[in-house]
């Protein structure tokens, strides 16, 4: 029978389960079995259809083709080195390509969620993944419902299931058993889908399937679920279409010159065609998204774990950081130091405010003592426990058993528990000053008398919590329970500090240095938000604070004037949030906020990156975050900025490398019969120098080393294109100076008739690239400034290639392949002189980029 038409005891027994749960061995027992709870979202393609891939592109084809041709015709042996280096080629782009899948791989699993489970007859917190049918396993508000459940108890249980539904409201739950017999999905309201989130209450449910056999996995696997690419991989496909329609027409330009000059046709055309292959940037979207995901693996080991990976890539242009205070910018662990006792009623012989403590909170303590829960409500029974007892504790809460609750949420800032007390019931709410007040029924005079005592401590940088109490005669039914908040009699308040993180002094400065700012977006008090943003210098005389009222009784038009002098808001609700990130946005700032909460998931979304915590975030936030701090710090966010600025350098510097070398080897060839010179390569050397000279000094400038300045320059704009700051303009200036040293060597080698005038044309053409990848390592420090070791691998891919580049010019055996001749020394010497001129005007170019920003920041 389908699980929601039974009851409880038969759901179980189905299952094969009990109430204690499984035992571990039969939980490992099943796993096995039944293979882990997860949803495998696309087929992956097969390895050998990734490598033959790599030849399926057009121009390569061709090239294919020509090679086949002119070896049927001409020489076998030179068709044959070009057809390997093809080859070759096309292993690199596939070794690249499968790196990347790698790595995209090992991100997805990186993203895993835990559930609270009984086994054993204990709560567990497991990885959601090893959950299997019969489990039992615990529901609270924020959590992500990690399989299909039949609920055997459920509070005031709301899930959002539109995730599978897309119905946006949520929807209520329930434990019983239904007994129709046809029912739709939506109507079997005792089950709780996987994928779903709870919104409200708590609950206990029994696992009825996992992984592909919910019913979110039968979506899955009807959908092919796409992934998207960054934008910045998106840009450059687009930009390499139009690159290659013009290296291919300039290649054809190149042919018809040749031709008309009487140049042989075979070889005009697989010297054009080379240049072609070699000349498109093909493999770059595929190094940029192994860049990107090499860098969300080292973020990981910085606890900053990157969930899309875009972020990694705009991680550097986050201009303004909206922070949370608790937790993130303090140490999470408060303690209870002021209490004040507001009248004098007392029940079992304790003042109402520590019975409120006691009653109204959701900490665990498990069996060993350990307690788990909010940090808040923590440091108050931990304060109870301390004055009067664990003993007594127990003991309170079995003579009040809990009838009924309404959770805390940010928006109301109440957190409200019922409990039997003989005949009667007694309501406990805790919250907010300002919400408890608002919602008693006492004088003016003590409400100020309060709201005095509050703000006291407040204005010190403590956080108050307020306690009110009223009797009533009996349960309101559920369509009531909002009237439980009213007419409450105040009982006391409790102060309690939150230190601030000693390293976030440092991280904030840090961040002004960058051009980022760092706000302060609270539940808390204004003033002890206040007390806390001077205390960590993110507040000077200028900036404001603003209290969600003020806030909400701004116009829009005020707030956009406003905005950006704002450094602290308190008592904002969840909606606030996305008010302050749109207006922000609108003012062309670009958005990092953190957030906890289920109603931050809207701001999450809406900030250019959302960012979520790790240990006291709910699975909503996480789920619809960029990024997860594991360990919930404000630093750890900092941190994954300068790595996002490095890497996006990187990127910047490996694209300019190899599009200054394409470019390079572009002007040679099609000037050369302008100036009158016989074609200075063959196919094979051009093949040569885009496979060793530019593969490898390129994929080392990947793992470069962050420029000293990294911190202490503005932000990058978002939509700045990667060609931006002069990039563009090297790539052609530094080609044709290339272009021109090659000919100035060939045109010297050709007229003192040198016969391997062609083996230092090819020589000096591969220096180039060397002394240039050298000189644009630091983007705007010299390289002796910076360091020569401070990237091995590229003093590795140098010295590699310069030793290959002498294989091919002295090994017999490379001789005949490649059509070299050996170098005298001097020949070599100037090659490598050439090579150095190179690199000091590009060491020139960038000392004139500092003049001139040195003149317009004077200005
Ligand atoms: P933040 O996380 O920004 O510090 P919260 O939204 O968690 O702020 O809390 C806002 C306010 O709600 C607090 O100042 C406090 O008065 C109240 N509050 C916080 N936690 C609880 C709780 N567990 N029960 C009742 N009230 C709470
Ligand atoms: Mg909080």
């Amino acid at each position: 029978m389908q699980p929601y038409r039974l009851n409880q005891n038969e759901v179980l027994e189905q299952f094969e389960t009990s109430a204690n749960g499984l035992t571990d061995a039969e939980a490992e027992e099943r796993l096995s079995r039944q293979g882990p709870n997860k949803i495998e979202a696309h087929k992956k393609s097969p390895i050998l259809w990734m490598f033959f891939r790599q030849f399926a592109d057009f121009i390569i084809l061709v090239l294919i083709v020509a090679a086949v041709m002119s070896g049927w015709i001409g020489d076998l042996a030179d068709a044959l080195i070009i057809l390997i280096i093809v080859v070759l080629n096309a292993t690199v782009g596939f070794v690249q390509e499968y790196k990347a899948d790698r790595a995209l791989e090992a991100l997805k699993k990186m993203a895993v969620l835990h559930s609270k489970v009984i086994r054993n007859g204990e709560v567990k917190d497991l990885l959601s993944e090893s959950l299997v049918t019969g489990d039992l396993v615990l529901l609270e508000s924020g959590n992500s419902v990690p399989a299909d459940l039949r609920l055997l108890e459920a509070h005031g249980l709301k899930l959002d299931e539109s995730s599978l539904t897309g119905e946006s409201v949520g929807v209520d739950k329930i434990a019983e058993q239904i007994l129709e017999e046809h029912v739709e999905l939506g109507d079997m309201r005792n089950l709780a889908y996987k994928g779903t989130t709870v919104t409200n209450g708590r609950a206990k449910g029994v696992v009825i399937a996992t992984g592909m056999n919910t019913e979110l996995g039968r979506i899955a696997s009807m959908l092919q679920l796409k992934e998207s690419d960054t934008p910045l991989k998106i840009r450059m496909k687009e930009f390499g279409k139009k690159l290659s329609f013009f290296i291919i027409l300039i290649c054809f330009l190149i042919f018809l010159v040749g031709i008309l000059r009487g140049e042989n046709l075979v070889a005009m055309l697989l010297i054009s065609i080379s240049l072609a292959v070699a000349a498109i940037p093909e493999a770059l979207p595929a190094l940029i998204t192994v860049s990107l995901a090499n860098g969300a693996r080292r973020m990981v080991r910085k606890n900053a774990l990157i969930r899309k990976l875009p972020a990694v890539e705009t991680l550097g242009s986050v201009s303004i950081i909206c922070t949370d205070k608790t937790g993130t910018l303090t140490l999470n662990k408060m303690k209870v130091l002021h209490h004040h006792i507001q009248d004098g009623a007392e029940l079992e012989n304790i003042p109402l405010l520590w019975l409120g403590v006691s009653l109204n909170q959701d900490v665990q303590i498990d069996a060993n003592g350990q307690m788990m829960g909010d940090s808040t409500e923590l440091a108050m029974v931990t304060e109870f426990i301390q004055q009067f007892g664990l003993e007594k504790h127990q003991q309170l809460r079995a003579t009040f058993p809990r009838s009924l609750e309404i959770p805390f949420d940010s928006e109301r800032k109440l957190m409200t528990t019922i409990h039997r007390a003989n005949e009667k019931y007694l309501v406990v709410c805790k919250g907010a000053i300002e919400a408890i007040i608002q919602q008693s029924s006492i004088r003016p005079e003590l409400s100020s008398e309060l709201q005095k005592i509050a703000d006291a401590w407040a204005s010190t940088g403590h956080r108050v919590i307020a306690f009110a109490y009223k009797m009533i005669d009996a349960l309101p039914d559920d369509k009531n329970k909002t009237s439980l908040e009213s007419n409450l009699i105040p009982c006391g308040l409790l102060a309690m500090m939150d230190p601030p993180r000693p390293e976030v002094l440092n991280a904030i400065d840090e961040c002004k240095k960058a051009g980022v700012k760092t706000i302060m977006i609270t539940g808390d008090h204004l003033l002890t938000a206040n007390a806390i943003a001077h205390h960590i210098g993110l507040v000077n005389e200028r900036s404001r604070s603003v209290s969600g009222k003020e806030l909400s009784a701004m116009t829009e038009e005020e707030f956009m004037e406003t905005v950006e002098k704002i450094s602290v808001y308190a008592r904002v609700s969840p909606e606030q949030k996305l008010k302050i990130i749109r207006t922000l946005q609108k003012k062309g700032h670009f958005v990092a906020m953190t957030g906890d909460g289920v109603n931050d998931a809207p701001s999450l979304k809406a900030a250019d990156i959302g960012v979520a915590m790790g240990i006291s975030g709910t699975d909503v936030s996480k789920e619809s975050a960029d990024m997860v701090l594991l360990d919930d710090r404000f630093g750890t966010i900092v941190s994954a900025i300068k790595e996002g600025r490095r890497i996006y350098d990187n990127i910047r510097k490996f694209v300019r490398y190899i599009m200054t070398c394409n470019s390079a080897e572009i002007w040679t060839l099609f000037l050369a019969p302008f100036v009158g010179l016989p074609i200075p390569l063959l196919p094979v050397h051009i093949l040569w120098i885009n496979l060793v000279t530019d593969g490898l000094p390129g994929l080392a400038l990947a793992g470069e080393r962050a420029e000293k300045d990294i911190m202490s320059r503005p932000p990058r704009p978002a939509t700045e294109s990667l060609f931006a700051q002069g990039i563009g303009l090297h790539i052609v200036w530094v080609g044709i100076l290339m272009a021109g040293l090659t000919l100035g060597v060939q045109a010297w080698s050709v007229h003192q008739k040198m016969e391997n005038w062609q083996t230092m044309v090819f020589t000096v053409l591969a220096f180039l690239q060397l002394a240039h990848a050298l000189s644009i390592r630091g983007e705007r420090t010299y390289l002796f400034k910076q360091g020569i070791f401070t990237n091995k691998w590229m003093i590795i891919a140098i010295l590699f290639t310069f030793l290959l580049q002498l294989m091919v010019i002295y090994h017999p055996f490379m001789n005949r392949i490649f059509k070299t001749q050996p170098l005298d020394l001097n020949q070599l010497l100037i090659c490598i002189g050439v090579a150095a001129v190179l690199f000091h005007a590009v060491e020139i170019e960038k000392w004139i980029k500092y003049l001139i920003r040195k003149r317009n920041h004077s200005m």
